[in-house]
This record gives C-alpha cells, sequence and structure tokens, in this order.
C-alpha cells in the first residue's frame, strides 16, 4: 500500500490510500478520488513525500533491493568456491584453460583488477556482509 499526501483544488490536505501508484492515476483519471471536505475531485499530490507503508508482502525497494542482494550473495557463498586472496590468479588459469572451469569467488586488489580487465577476463564485484564469511 502506499499512502499519499493529496490536496483539493481549494487546499484541503489529506491522506489517500492506494495499491499502487498506478492504482492512484487510474482512480484520478475516472474522478474517484474526491476531497473528503469538500467533495472535489480535482485533486492533486501534495509536495510532502511519499511514504511507503512498509509490509511483508510488499517490501519497499530499499527492502526489495536488501533482499536481492542477500540472496545474490547467499547464492554466490554456496556455489562459487572461495579461493581467497588467489582469486585473480584462479581466475586467470580458469580464462587461459589452464584450470578447471568452475565459479570462484575470492578478493583481489585494485591492480589484479586492471590485469583481469586488460585480459578480459569477466567477473563482477559484489560487496559481501561480513557474517557470511564466517
Ligand atoms: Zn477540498
Amino acid at each position: 500500500m502506499i499512502v499519499f499526501d493529496l490536496r483539493c483544488v481549494k487546499d484541503h490536505r489529506f491522506e489517500g490510500w492506494f495499491a499502487s501508484n498506478e492504482e492512484f492515476e487510474r482512480q484520478l483519471a475516472r474522478g474517484q478520488v474526491s476531497c473528503p471536505y469538500c467533495d472535489d475531485t480535482r485533486i492533486e499530490k501534495a509536495l510532502s513525500p511519499v511514504a511507503i507503508k512498509k509490509s511483508s508482502s510488499s517490501p519497499s525497494n530499499r527492502e526489495a533491493a536488501l533482499q536481492a542482494w542477500a540472496q545474490l550473495c547467499r547464492y554466490v557463498q554456496n556455489n562459487f568456491e572461495d579461493v581467497g586472496h588467489n582469486f585473480a590468479k584462479e581466475a586467470l588459469k580458469i580464462h587461459c584453460g589452464l584450470a578447471e572451469e568452475r565459479q570462484i569467488r575470492g578478493v583481489t586488489t585494485g591492480a589484479e583488477e586492471e590485469i583481469l580487465k586488460e585480459e578480459g577476463v569477466p567477473f563482477a564485484k559484489i560487496p559481501m556482509p561480513q557474517q557470511l564469511d564466517n
């Protein structure tokens, strides 16, 4: 649910609850949103920021992003071999066919990243939460 601060043309302010921004726009276009004080349907969003009601079924964008990130971290931790500080070396070996092709994770220095980039080795950097390394 999203709650908008709304106001009518007579500057009455009130809150409106909607399933989504699209739903709000749809109801507004149909004249289904009216001022509780004067019944005017000429409504617009007040300038105050939109508040998003938190609930488990509709997490905010930030929560959704955090969940996706946590999922990615878990996936990497469970499915990638941890080669620690040897990441650049191993990635290069795999890239050159000198080591078995597999998914690896680890840490690199900035200089190592430059080498990987120059060699065209595909890799992605994601921030890992500390507790996953335990
Ligand atoms: Zn009004």
